[in-house]
C-alpha cells in the first residue's frame, strides 16, 4: 500500500465550455494553472461518452459509447502527473430519460454543460508509473 500525506490547495469550480471533450479540457485547466495533483468531481451532461472497462485477464480497456444525451449523474477522479505532465483519470456514472444508467472509466464525453469541483493537493508529486503486476500506470514510490 502506498500512504502519501498530502493537504488542500486551492479549490477551484469551473463551468465546462459546450461542445468541449471533458478529459481534455480539464487537462488543459490544470495544464494552464500548474496542477500537479488533485481531486475532481463533476455533475452535469453530455452529448455523447465513451466508457471504458478494464479488462483484467486482457490487460486491456473494453470501450463502450454511449451515443446518446446522458446525464453526469456522478463523475469524480484525480490528476495526478503521468511522464511530467498532468493526467486526468475519472469514472462517470451516466444516466438517461428513464433513469437507466452506465458507469465506468470515462475515457471521453462531449459536454453539454458541466460543473466542476477541483480541490488542488500539495505535499506531493503524485507521479504515475507502469505497473508490471496489474499492466497500469498507478501511483509510484518516488
Ligand atoms: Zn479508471
Amino acid at each position: 500500500m502506498l500512504i502519501r500525506n498530502c493537504s488542500q490547495s486551492r479549490s477551484i469550480l469551473a463551468s465546462l465550455d459546450n461542445g468541449t471533450e471533458i478529459i481534455g479540457q480539464i487537462t488543459d485547466l490544470a495544464k494552464d494553472m500548474g496542477i500537479k495533483a488533485a481531486f475532481i468531481s463533476a455533475i452535469g451532461a453530455l452529448s455523447q461518452a465513451d466508457l471504458g472497462y478494464y479488462d483484467q485477464a486482457t490487460r486491456k480497456y473494453l470501450v463502450s459509447p454511449v451515443d446518446e444525451p446522458v446525464e453526469l449523474a456522478a463523475c469524480s477522479g484525480n490528476i495526478s502527473l503521468l511522464e511530467g505532465r498532468p493526467f486526468v483519470h475519472a469514472h462517470a456514472v451516466l444516466a438517461d430519460g428513464k433513469g437507466r444508467t452506465w458507469g465506468g472509466h470515462l475515457v471521453r464525453g462531449t459536454v453539454f454543460a458541466a460543473e466542476l469541483y477541483l480541490q488542488e493537493l500539495s505535499g506531493l508529486p503524485l507521479k504515475r508509473v507502469p505497473d508490471s503486476i496489474t499492466g497500469l500506470n498507478l501511483w509510484g514510490k518516488e
